[in-house]
């Protein structure tokens, strides 16, 4: 995005609004939509307020799934490239509501989503979730042909270690699908 320069805001009253603000980006401009009734004082305020809302949910999310996505791409081409058009992900998120899982795929749409608490681990383990899921893509079961193609990745076995670890430590979360 823009950095640290401030972008152009474009402050919109409306008297149908009673308390609620909103913000959005419209292209390079930031709209920020207001009561009528605010004071300058309140306008300028909820503009801040506003701005560094959507700055930080901007950073937050679009860069770790553009990250994400450029991580699936690395992988496909070190483990998977004989799978090029198969394994590679229509969409991959970050998600908060995996219920205890590391990661899931549909392979019907081709979407994968990855649990924020993998954000926290190492890189190698984060690559071997991804990898995972990149597999199902291929391979919906865990079957024998799914764990070869899983076991291209070198550290595959250490990762799932260390994932059981995690699980175990956290109490009763499930293993990784
Ligand atoms: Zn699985």
């Amino acid at each position: 995005m823009a950095g640290t320069r401030k972008p152009v805001v474009e402050v919109r009253r409306s008297q149908r609004r009673r308390r609620t603000v909103s913000a959005y980006r419209d292209g390079e401009r930031v709209v920020v939509l207001i009561p009528d009734q605010f004071s300058r004082a309140e306008e300028s305020e909820w503009v801040d307020r506003m701005l560094a809302r959507l700055a930080a949910r901007e950073g937050r999310l679009a860069r770790s799934d553009a990250e994400l996505l450029a991580r699936a791409n690395r992988l496909i081409d070190l483990y998977l490239p004989g799978y090029a058009t198969k394994a590679v992900p229509a969409s991959v998120r970050w998600v908060t509501n995996q219920n205890g899982r590391w990661g899931s795929c549909t392979p019907a749409d081709r979407s994968i989503r990855i649990s924020h608490r993998v954000q926290e681990m190492p890189e190698w383990v984060i690559d071997y979730v991804l990898l995972h899921e990149l597999a199902h893509l291929i391979v919906p079961s865990h079957n024998a042909r799914f764990w070869a193609l899983v076991a291209r990745y070198p550290k595959a076995e250490r990762a799932r270690g260390y994932l059981e670890g995690v699980a175990a430590a956290s109490s009763c979360a499930p293993l990784p699908t």
